[in-house]
């Protein structure tokens, strides 16, 4: 078989969708706000993004990317290890030192690049990376990259992180873990993660792309809300969820995360993020750290979304969270629930094989604190009568 007849399935998958509208090649025309897009002419609720506390259309955000943009022009052209570090950059890292309380920080320009550099800039093939085994991509991409032993434990099972560590030589070890899953919507038993690799001499990182902004008294994350942030060795994140930009942050009190500005391969070897970009997420960071109205909202429109599908009967994910996935089952299910519900005037997300087994197939829907209570009503409503049409969820009696 040649390289391009490898690709052959992808063709054989697509044909699965019919005349029906593809998962993964949806084109959004427009955005008129947060929650709000056009998808082939036709105004679209959105209910399937990261945009957690809805900042991608705050007049701040706006203002602040666009004074930049004027300021400093609309790209870098450069890499932050040479001329692509504006005094932008450096501020917001300074900012996300003081938020976390922490020594060091690093702006990275996306959260892939920032798992990627914070785990092969940190580990070698003399050592071990140790995750859960529902981890993103990135993590598992960043552990590959850097040439280290892999070893995955059972998903949020500390007692299996503790006995595989149990193996590994003290001081070369990475543990990798997420504060909130962003499939499952389920969280990182962090307290019994951070107390098994201190008991093994593991280094700590928590990707806290998901949890940022919504967890934590001060929305620092999943870390901060399970009291164990001064027990997390490398906090990272990134700005394309709650702060609605482009980019990922990392981290720490250890002065090994400044070393990775020289090295670190997806830090030194790609553009960094663009000055509008930037300054948006600037902008964005002092909301989070000021409105804590956001928080809330987002916690509201979550139960009042969760309330209503469970009434309806569909079944949704046990943890409380901006990430509710409804689970189906069939792939042929799912596929027809999802493309009635965007036709219906509904976006959200869908996950299938080799993403989950072929019987567990499921919708992942997220919200946001701009989803007002309108929006919810009219999500609920368009889930109700898709559902019914259906038959996934049963015709009230
Ligand atoms: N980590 C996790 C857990 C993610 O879900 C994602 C993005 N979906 C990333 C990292 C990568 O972030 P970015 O989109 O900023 O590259």
């Amino acid at each position: 078989m040649t390289l391009l007849d490898k690709l052959g399935h992808v063709s054989d998958r697509l044909r699965a969708f019919g005349d029906g509208a593809v998962p993964f090649d949806t084109v959004i025309d427009e955005a008129t706000g947060p929650c709000e897009v056009v998808i082939e002419g036709r105004r679209t609720l959105m209910c399937g993004s990261n945009n957690y506390f809805g900042l991608s259309f705050h007049p701040e955000v706006i203002a602040a990317a666009r004074g930049a943009l004027e300021r400093y022009g609309s790209g870098t052209t450069g890499s932050r290890a040479a001329n692509g570090t504006l005094s932008i950059h450096r501020a917001l890292e300074r900012e996300f030192a003081s938020f976390y309380g922490k020594r060091e920080a690093l702006v990275f320009t996306t959260g892939y690049q920032a798992n990627l550099g914070v785990i092969a800039g940190l580990c070698g093939p003399d050592d071990v990376v140790v995750v859960d085994v529902e981890s993103h991509a990135s993590i598992y991409d960043g552990a590959r990259l850097s040439g280290a032993q892999i070893f995955a434990f059972r998903h949020n099972s500390a007692s299996d992180l503790a006995r595989k560590l149990a193996r590994q030589p003290r001081g070369r070890c990475l543990v990798v873990v997420e504060g909130l899953y962003s499939i499952g919507g389920d969280v990182a038993p962090l307290v019994d993660i951070a107390a098994a690799c201190r008991e093994a001499g593991a280094l700590l990182a928590v990707d806290e792309a998901h949890s940022f902004g919504a967890y934590g008294a001060r929305g620092l994350g999943y870390a901060e809300a399970q009291g164990v942030l001064d027990q997390v060795d490398f906090i990272v994140g990134t700005f394309s969820k709650t702060l609605a930009g482009v980019g990922g942050f990392c981290v720490s009190d250890h002065a090994a995360l400044r070393a990775l500005h020289f090295t670190a391969r997806s830090y030194v070897f790609t553009a960094s993020g663009s000055p509008a970009n930037i300054a948006g997420v600037q902008a964005a960071l002092a909301l989070v750290r000021r409105d804590g109205s956001l928080r809330d909202r987002l916690w509201e429109n979550v139960r009042h979304v969760r309330a209503g599908l469970s009434r309806m009967g569909y079944k949704i994910g046990p943890n409380e969270s901006p990430i509710v996935p409804i689970q189906i089952g069939a792939p042929e299910r799912t596929v027809a629930l999802w493309q009635a519900l965007l036709e219906a005037g509904l976006y959200v997300n869908i996950v299938l094989p080799p993403g989950c087994r072929p019987d567990a197939c499921l919708l992942r829907t997220s919200y946001s604190a701009a989803h007002t209570p309108d929006h919810i009503e009219r999500a609920l409503a368009i889930f109700e009568a898709v559902g019914r049409d259906l038959a996934i969820i049963e015709a009230a009696a």
